[in-house]
């Protein structure tokens, strides 16, 4: 059944430990999981601190956690705990409408403490362009009215920005979802995105405008220049053209709920297919290069998260829409 269908079980981001520990108690469960990313482990201690003094059992996910795409609730169901508790993320949306809501699920999106306002007030200048989306990562998330506010005030025309295919804030983009900002791409000059890192702002520049990065960590505005996941797909697209006449292909997909898409699986399996390749499907929680090596094949799919494969050295990688090349070369072939 998916999500959409079982719409009893509501599960929401919440702000606050204490507002999770109601709810918890409301449901009268006395073992919940808990997980997060690597930054705040810490904190995470100090969460499992707070649940204990509540007699409340905390089981703890030992590998962190890069998105709401990665609820170990199997993992903790296994411990015998009752509901699991997201730290860092928001919701995530299953694209291909998988059931995520089939246990309880507390998220608690984590809100970074940099001086993002601080940025923008001293560097709104830089911004060269009339009608700005506003985007941003859900740490900064919480200040995207501030934000909205501030730049109307300076004369900006601000296009609010939607939710995303997986995200639940408005304005919301995730590497794998930058949703959020196509949706409005048509309206705006260009995008202001709260956050920092090239990973999603790389993402936001597919829509073919420029991304001011209002960056809390390099203390700046920077410019993401527009489409520059394009030198990437290039890059892709050679790997694809460099192994065309290998027999053997593998994909590879994630076990982990958010990150198993069957759907695409298929679609690139029955494209190499078509293309006469012996096709190997292989399933992992997380991608390691190493754990793919041996089985002499030189190239693999990745139909799972697309960070995972960016630091391969050794096997070629390339993400579905790459595949597209060997229409490409069949078509030049048969001219
Ligand atoms: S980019 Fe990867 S880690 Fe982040 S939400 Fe998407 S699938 Fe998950």
């Amino acid at each position: 059944m998916t999500e959409q269908e079982n719409p009893e079980r509501e599960q929401y981001n919440y702000e606050s430990l204490d507002e999770i520990l109601e709810e918890v108690k409301k449901e009268d469960y006395d073992k919940v999981g808990l997980q997060g990313p690597d930054g705040i482990k810490p904190e995470l201690i100090e969460i499992a601190d707070e649940l204990r003094e509540h007699d409340i059992e905390p089981v703890m996910v030992g590998a962190s956690t890069f998105g709401a795409c990665g609820i170990a609730n199997e993992k903790v169901e296994r411990m015998g705990a009752d509901a699991l508790i997201h730290v860092g993320h928001t919701r995530f949306l299953h694209p291909e409408k998988a059931d995520m809501k089939d246990f309880d699920v507390y998220y608690l999106p984590y809100r970074e403490d940099r001086d993002l306002m601080g940025v923008l007030e001293e560097h709104y200048e830089e911004i060269e362009a009339e009608k700005v989306g506003l985007v941003g990562v859900t740490q900064y998330m919480d200040r995207a009215d501030k934000a909205r506010e501030f730049l109307r005030d300076k004369g900006f025309e601000v296009v609010e920005g939607k939710t995303g295919l997986r995200t639940t804030e408005p304005g919301q983009v995730l590497g794998c979802d930058a949703g959020a900002a196509h949706n409005i791409a048509h309206k705006v000059d260009a995008f202001v995105f709260l956050g920092s890192g090239h990973f999603h702002p790389s993402q936001v520049s597919e829509t073919g405008k420029e991304v001011y990065v209002v960056d809390p960590y390099e203390k700046h505005i920077w410019v993401e220049p527009a489409n520059s996941l394009g030198d990437e797909m290039q890059a892709e697209i050679a790997r694809v053209m460099k192994h065309k006449d290998k027999k053997k292909w593998g994909i590879v997909t994630s076990s982990k709920k958010g990150q198993n898409y069957m759907r695409a699986v298929e679609i690139a399996k029955e494209k190499l297919e078509e293309h006469g390749k012996e096709v190997y499907i292989f399933v992992e929680d997380r991608i390691f290069e190493s754990d793919y090596k041996g089985y002499g094949i030189d190239i693999y799919v990745n139909c799972a998260c697309p960070r995972m494969t960016k630091d391969w050295r050794d096997l070629a990688f390339v993400s579905p829409k790459a595949l597209d090349a060997l229409d490409e070369v069949e078509e030049m072939e048969t001219k």
